[in-house]
């Protein structure tokens, strides 16, 4: 345990310093350590150690908040419930010790709380000149005792409100950034060789979905605006990581949806049957979040996914996602000053990598690896494969016989290649004479704050 926590410290730090140039909300190191927590470790022995594993639990019996059941998480052989969509407790402080004899509210007993009083109801149908949406009252039809602020809209935006709702800036629960329309270009490309689409947590997408006749489409989402413009048949309340539709549960359309017979007589020939495209926030636990697509595959009979997601979680993918592949393009986001022209983040997905062309004039076809990959990506004979993940040249080290980095080094000590500022060797003993034995894992606990 004690070389596990060296290396979860180690991997700590690296983790925040390669990431915190992309996404400056991880600087805080209570989402750095959620990071590392969700990111799992790696290592020779085995090769990714969850530091916190999601064990199964009945929703039914679950303490809830409101996002809804919570989670059973066991943090290294610590036994707790806590919010399955937030994981910050700042925000959701729901934490309940597994031992805890004392019942704790379920959805159950909480539900009629937490739901709005107002039914989730069509939005207006006959087009007037513009229409005005109260954000807090999260409607359009609206009540004349509403004395808030009321943003007036025109018809055209009723269909796309990703282009003017309010970003939900809390990256930790809800990381609302849309596509770039490079992006988006490429995923409804990719959307309109299917029947069906989910789209969960990719609202922009689903918009653009709408003008696409032959693909019928449903968006999920725990944003609950769109419920004012979008009727129940296409828009479902949902929380992606307990699969709980909020207003109505098992009964909701998205279960409706995902078991519908597609229209095989339909004029677009060769089309596939279903695809879930889903963009979770990047502290979203996979574990829970594969169950739920299990589920909606098993209910489907069918489906292919595209999972938007940090190449540098690739290991957690595999784990919980084994049949998906990492495709080499770079997701571009359009409000997110960082991630506008590249991008850490990449899809993952089982539809066949051969068969995403990737714009050419930043990426290149590999007919050894038959895929599209990033210009700057060298085949490597040795590996047998294009190794570079980030868009950064990778050179070959027979000594550790894979790709790495072209600025690492290889290190005599370590026995493996990394930067030259960040030999684990020589950390160790500066951590040895600095801090009495033990104080990482204290430290490491401390800044989790669970
Ligand atoms: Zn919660
Ligand atoms: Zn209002
Ligand atoms: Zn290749
Ligand atoms: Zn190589
Ligand atoms: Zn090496
Ligand atoms: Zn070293």
């Amino acid at each position: 345990m004690t070389l596990t926590l060296q290396r979860t410290h180690t991997l700590y730090e690296a983790t925040v310093e390669a990431l915190s140039s992309w996404t400056p909300m991880l600087q805080d190191s209570y989402s750095a350590v959620c990071w590392l927590s969700i990111r799992g470790v790696r290592s020779e022995m085995n090769p990714l150690i969850e530091f916190v594993k999601v064990l199964p639990s009945d929703p039914k019996t679950a303490p809830a908040c409101a996002h809804g059941p919570a989670l059973l998480f066991d943090r290294v052989g610590k036994k707790f419930f806590a919010c399955s969509a937030c994981r910050d407790r700042k925000i959701c402080p729901l934490y309940v010790p597994y031992e805890q004899k004392k019942p704790a509210k379920t959805w159950d007993d909480i539900r009629d709380e937490i739901l709005p009083e107002e039914a989730h109801i069509e939005p207006p149908a006959t087009p007037d000149d513009f229409y005005r949406f109260c954000e807090s009252c999260c409607r359009i039809l609206i009540d004349p005792q509403c004395r808030h602020r009321r943003e007036p809209i025109s018809v055209d935006l009723m269909a796309s409100p990703t282009t003017f709702l309010s970003q939900l800036s809390n990256n930790k629960c809800t990381a609302q950034y849309h596509f770039s329309e490079e992006t988006l270009h490429l995923l409804i490309d990719l959307a309109s060789r299917f029947r069906k689409v989910l789209c969960i947590g990719t609202p922009s997408v689903f918009e653009h979905l709408q003008h696409v006749s032959h693909v019928s489409s449903h968006l999920a989402d725990i944003d609950r605006r769109f419920e004012a413009f979008f009727g129940e048949r296409v828009f479902t309340w949902f929380n992606a990581f307990n699969a709980l539709a909020f207003r109505k549960g098992d009964n909701s359309e998205l279960w409706r949806f995902v078991g519908s017979e597609t229209d095989e007589s339909s004029d677009a020939e060769g089309l596939d049957e279903f695809l879930i495209l889903v963009d979770p926030p990047f502290g979203g636990l996979l574990g829970p979040l594969s169950c739920t697509l299990q589920r909606i595959k098993s209910k489907a009979g069918c489906g292919r996914t595209i999972l938007v997601f940090p190449y540098f979680n690739e290991a957690q993918v595999k784990l919980h996602f084994p049949e998906l592949k990492m495709c080499d393009y770079s997701v571009r986001y359009r409000n997110h000053r960082k991630m506008k022209n590249s991008s850490p983040v990449r899809l993952f997905t089982d539809i066949p990598l051969s068969s995403i062309r990737l714009p050419e004039d930043e990426y290149k076809y590999c007919p050894a690896c038959e895929r599209w990959v990033h210009k700057i990506n060298r085949h490597c004979e040795k590996c047998n494969a294009c190794c570079s993940r980030n868009h950064e040249e990778y050179k070959h080290c027979d000594l550790c016989s894979r790709c790495i980095k072209s600025k690492w080094t290889h290190c005599i000590k370590c026995k493996r290649c990394h930067l030259e500022q960040q030999c684990g060797a020589r950390r160790g003993v500066e951590r040895s004479t600095k801090r009495p034995s033990g104080s990482t894992e204290r430290r490491t606990r401390n800044k989790r704050g669970r």
